[in-house]
């Protein structure tokens, strides 16, 4: 069929709607389908050469229809894609597991196709509900400022865009911060992310000046350690100016103190970050918001979306206390007097952005804030169970407290050294991945190799956790004989 054939002359929408609206039931239906038995497909498997060589192809300079775009789409990508976050027994990294009410509304997104720069517009009133409503959760004051990001990288880069700014002075927008009296030095813990540094690297701050603190046994950050690096540095006429703060850290899942290190701060006037980009969320349970007490405490508080409140990709957020500080950092010289009302972009780093609290707004109206709260525990309560199965059980070893809803445990059936060990838990993780049934992934605790359990999984159930469980110990007691 040729172009002229399906698509009207001079335009990208289709000739005939009726069919057009009828292929896209047709996706939306395979697709459902597909999320709806993902538990039952191989969870991951490797791409084969020959499926790979496939995807090489030439630039398609002529058209074809749709019915056969759709069929390469689903043979080709959708049938041996590997579900991976969606299968009920994936808890590697942190990774979410989207929901079906988050696919309607990325598609109604792109179909409004709304650019949220600012103004009034509909998607504009949409995403400052929807921050607003995550101030009363997080209880951060209505009149403070907010911008849903595409991830919780992009949060931290902005929130500590702000701190940098607020410590440099305006002056910094003309000079930069090559010419500040005094060089800028910002804390965090040796547990912290990595998009921690991508930010020190991109705000000018330099590594040298980034004071890596360390942890305690339960991995937050040394309140003592942090409170003698600010005075040394102090000392050496260097000006600490931010404290980024874990709420649950990446390889535990430790929760700093943020009572403490808010006071800290106080009294040194310094900006308190937090990155909280999974562990803020667990606020939204009334049982577990005590164990992350204090977001309130932030100056600057980053947390994502897609993560453990299952949105799908990507989107994130940060909230900033002090709205003028935030808008100097970001707006473009008083672009911001010129439209009355602040706009989005100058909030942030992006100037067209999608309509990313669509998808924020219909989740949490469509399920409620209540039966969120709900699912975060039953993680939370997940990992507790696995961690209990593991104390018990005289062949596996805990590697780390559990906070929230990451477990850290290696096989450690025989007296073996820690590089056997190492070695031999390795080759557990790498078994099951391969067999695509549970996929933990891996980090180090103290130098040890951990078979490490991030649960974020609504769709786990403790039947997953068991196998787990079973699997370790039958593939650590085969590999140790
Ligand atoms: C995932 C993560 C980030 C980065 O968030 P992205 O959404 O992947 O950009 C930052 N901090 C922590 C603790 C994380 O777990």
């Amino acid at each position: 069929m040729k172009d002229q054939d399906v698509w009207k002359e001079g335009s990208l929408d289709p000739k005939d709607w009726s069919n057009f609206k009828e292929l896209g039931q047709k996706m939306l239906h395979d697709l459902f389908e597909y999320v709806e038995n993902v538990g039952d497909k191989r969870l991951w498997k490797p791409l084969d050469n020959k499926k790979l060589n496939q995807y090489q192809m030439s630039v398609p300079m002529d058209s074809q229809t749709l019915e056969q775009c759709y069929n390469d789409f689903y043979y080709d990508i959708l049938e041996p894609n590997s579900p991976m976050n969606l299968h009920p027994g994936f808890w590697g990294w942190v990774m979410g597991c989207g929901n079906p009410i988050g696919v309607l509304a990325e598609m109604i997104s792109a179909g409004l196709n709304s650019n949220v720069i600012g103004g009034h517009q509909i998607s504009c009133k949409v995403e400052e509900q929807v921050l607003q409503w995550f101030k009363e959760l997080f209880r951060f004051p209505s009149e403070s400022s907010g911008i849903f990001t595409s991830g919780c990288s992009m949060a931290n880069i902005i929130g500590l865009a702000v701190a940098r700014n607020q410590a440099a002075g305006q002056m910094i927008k003309l000079l930069g911060i090559q010419n500040l009296p005094n060089k800028l030095v910002l804390y965090t813990s040796k547990e912290r992310h990595s998009s921690i540094d991508k930010a020190v690297d991109l705000l000018g701050i330099g590594r040298k000046n980034l004071r890596i603190i360390p942890t305690d046994d339960q991995f937050k950050i040394s309140i003592e350690a942090l409170e003698e690096a600010i005075a040394e540095d102090l000392q050496n006429g260097l000006l600490p100016f931010c404290v980024v703060a874990n709420v649950g850290t990446v390889n535990t899942g430790a929760v700093d103190d943020l009572e403490q290190i808010s006071e800290i701060c106080n009294k040194a006037n310094l900006w308190l970050h937090v990155d909280g980009a999974f562990g803020a969320l667990a606020a939204l349970s009334d049982e577990l918001k005590d164990r992350v007490r204090g977001l309130h405490l932030a100056d600057s508080l980053a947390f994502d979306l897609h993560k453990w409140m299952y949105l799908p990709y990507g989107v994130g957020c940060v909230l900033v206390q002090n709205r003028q500080a935030h808008l100097e950092a970001f707006s473009s010289d008083g672009d911001y007097i010129v439209h009355k009302e602040a706009w989005f972009s100058d909030f942030g780093v992006e100037l067209s952005r999608g309509f990313l609290a669509l998808k924020v707004w219909m989740s949490l109206k469509a399920y409620g804030v209540r039966h969120f709260g709900q699912l975060i525990k039953k993680d939370v309560d997940h990992a507790a169970y696995l961690a209990k199965r593991v104390e018990i059980n005289a062949h596996l070893e805990l590697l780390a407290p559990v906070s929230l809803n990451i477990v850290c445990f290696r096989y450690a059936g025989k007296s073996l050294s820690d590089e056997k060990l190492n070695q031999l838990n390795k080759q557990i993780v790498m078994t099951l991945q391969l067999e695509g049934k549970v996929f933990p992934s891996e980090t180090l605790i103290n130098n040890r190799y951990a078979i490490r359990v991030a649960v974020t999984n609504y769709r786990s159930q403790t039947e997953h956790f068991d196998y787990l469980l079973e699997r370790v110990t039958e593939l650590g007691n085969r590999i140790s004989k």
